[in-house]
Order: structure tokens, then C-alpha cells, then sequence
């Protein structure tokens, strides 16, 4: 990708201060591909127990007070309680958890290295807020269903006179599935997120392109195992978006250097 003459110029001045500094291009490339392959998987890991320890006590709450919830929907105060403030505490939490992941992990490596120690933070702090947002959304919205599909399981038993065993069987598929659903989205939103830190903090510092890698295990879909090792441009998103956006995709974006500092680093 070409650079302008003022890139051009940034660049030269970054490569000149690096060799000042002392810096190789092998430190470089190694701390490149630490910060490029370190995972939030405790943070992952954490927002998933968080999340399903909550919708435990929110289907305890369902089957508590079954016949208010049918009768009030979503609505019902304790429960609306449980998927407005609690919900909201706990995902604003660990959307600081993943920014001080990311923060951490580049200050400490790429970042440090370059010479690049003033990102500013407001940048991360309006994706912050949306993810926030999605999140209490989408978990909302996984409640609201399930308060539907019970209802519906209620009304259609008391119509047809099915068994008390068939409407429990039945109502616990759904809670099944809605714990499910639960921990779905927990384990995709906290690598989503910090993919979409990764991509501004490179555009932020000038790096346009990168490197797309995976896991490399039979979990990559075939798609994104084609893209391993491949360039993209951080302006134009492939089909499906960048790593980690797609569902439930664990890809990483591997920033390529050579708009930032004049030499190659792939
Ligand atoms: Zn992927």
C-alpha cells in the first residue's frame, strides 16, 4: 500500500529513532507476534461463569414466580431488575477487564518497543460503551424469547391438557437452551471486542494492513483457514468482517508494520 509523502516521512523519522534506540527488527518481529497471538481467555472464561451463574438466578426467578412471569412477560419487575442493573454491572465490568487486557498486553510488548506510549484512551472508550450496550442487548433479548417460549409451552398445555412431566420437560429444554445461548454469547463477545480494540489501536498508530492468522485447529472455519497468512487492509473488511467478528471466529489480526516505520516486517 503506497504511503503519502507525510507517512513517508513519519516513517523514515520512526525507523531513524529505532535504530537509536537500539531496537532490531528480530525484537520487533517477536514482540509483534506475542502481542498478536496472547488470547483473553481468562477473561473469556471468567465473563462466561458471570454470565451463566446470573441466568441460573434469573430461570430460579422464572420458575419461582412462573405464573406472574407468564402473566407479566419480561416486564416482571425481579426480573427486569436482574436484566437491567445486574446484567449491566457485570457487563460494564468486564468491558474495562478487556481493555485493560489489551491496553497491558500492547504497552507491554509492540507498543513499548516503538516508542509509542500515548494512545489515547478516549478512542477505546465510545466502542466501549456500544459493546456494552450489544451485550445487555443480546442477553436481553435471549430472556425475552425464552419468557416468550414459555408462555407459549404454558398456554398451549393448559389448551391441550398435556402432563405436568411433558410441560417440565419441555420448559427445561428451554431453559437449556437459553443457558446456551447464554454462554454462546459470552465466550464470542470478549474476543469480538478485543479484536475491534486491536483494529482501532493500529489504525490509531498508522499501521494499515495486517496479517489475518488462526488457531490453526479444526475449529477454523474453512474460510478463515484459507486467509491464514494472508494481507488485508484494515479500511476494507473481507466477507464476514475482520478477525474475530464473525461468529464465534477466535482469528487474530497481525499488525504489519512497514507504514509505520519504512521497513518490512512481514
Ligand atoms: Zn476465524
Amino acid at each position: 500500500m503506497p504511503l503519502n509523502l507525510l507517512e513517508k516521512k513519519q516513517a523514515e523519522d520512526r525507523k531513524k529513532l529505532l535504530e537509536e534506540r537500539g531496537v532490531t527488527l528480530d525484537k520487533l518481529k517477536k514482540d509483534i507476534n506475542s502481542a498478536a497471538t496472547k488470547e483473553p481467555t481468562k477473561e473469556e472464561l471468567a465473563y462466561e461463569i458471570q454470565l451463566s451463574k446470573l441466568q441460573k438466578s434469573i430461570n430460579k426467578e422464572i420458575k419461582r414466580n412462573i405464573d406472574t412471569i407468564v402473566e407479566e412477560g419480561a416486564t416482571n419487575d425481579k426480573l427486569d431488575f436482574f436484566l437491567t442493573v445486574t446484567l449491566a454491572a457485570i457487563v460494564t465490568d468486564f468491558a474495562s477487564r478487556i481493555t485493560l487486557f489489551n491496553d497491558t498486553l500492547y504497552d507491554n510488548t509492540l507498543y513499548n518497543t516503538l516508542g509509542i506510549n500515548n494512545i489515547p484512551s478516549n478512542i477505546t472508550k465510545e466502542m466501549s460503551a456500544s459493546w456494552i450496550k450489544e451485550n445487555v442487548d443480546l442477553i436481553k433479548g435471549v430472556n425475552q424469547r425464552q419468557v416468550s417460549q414459555i408462555q407459549a409451552s404454558m398456554l398451549r398445555a393448559t389448551r391441550t391438557g398435556a402432563s405436568t412431566k411433558d410441560l417440565q420437560s419441555e420448559l427445561n429444554k428451554i431453559f437449556k437452551s437459553g443457558r446456551n445461548n447464554v454462554s454462546f454469547i459470552a465466550r464470542d463477545q470478549v474476543s469480538k471486542f478485543n479484536g475491534q480494540i486491536d483494529r482501532v489501536k493500529q489504525m490509531e498508530i498508522g499501521v494499515k494492513q495486517y496479517t489475518w492468522i488462526t488457531r490453526g485447529d479444526d475449529r477454523v472455519r474453512p474460510e478463515h483457514a484459507a486467509r491464514e497468512g494472508m494481507t488485508f487492509d484494515w479500511d476494507n473488511a473481507p466477507s464476514g468482517g475482520h478477525p474475530a467478528q464473525a461468529p464465534g471466529c477466535r482469528c487474530k489480526a497481525k499488525p504489519i508494520l512497514d507504514s509505520i516505520i519504512g521497513v518490512k516486517t512481514t
